[in-house]
């Protein structure tokens, strides 16, 4: 693969849950900023869909050499309440 003719969605493994906002290019490094587009997530203790999401953190993925740049993919990834009556308070998923 080229430098010069690689984009940022390239940098992405899966383009269906994660988009691509933009990448901050410099002479040595790339921030690839991506935003997590996921619609629902399931909760991690009782596998209960929620599709209530009501924060988000930016998440460092990892660091990627390519060509000689230190290429960073940087995601913002929502936190979701779980919907699951049963779970005392939960508020966990992330995707
Ligand atoms: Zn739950």
């Amino acid at each position: 693969m080229m430098a010069n003719t690689l984009n940022g969605k390239e940098l992405l493994p899966d383009q269906t849950s994660l988009a691509l906002c933009n990448v901050d290019k410099s002479d040595h490094n790339w921030m690839v900023n991506t935003i997590a587009s996921l619609e629902a997530a399931k909760c991690p203790d009782c596998g209960v869909l929620s599709t209530s999401r009501h924060s988000s953190y930016l998440r460092h993925l990892r660091d990627l050499p390519i060509q000689g740049r230190v290429v960073k993919l940087r995601v913002r990834v929502g936190r979701w309440r779980c919907g699951n009556p049963a779970v005392s308070g939960g508020s966990s998923a992330n995707a």
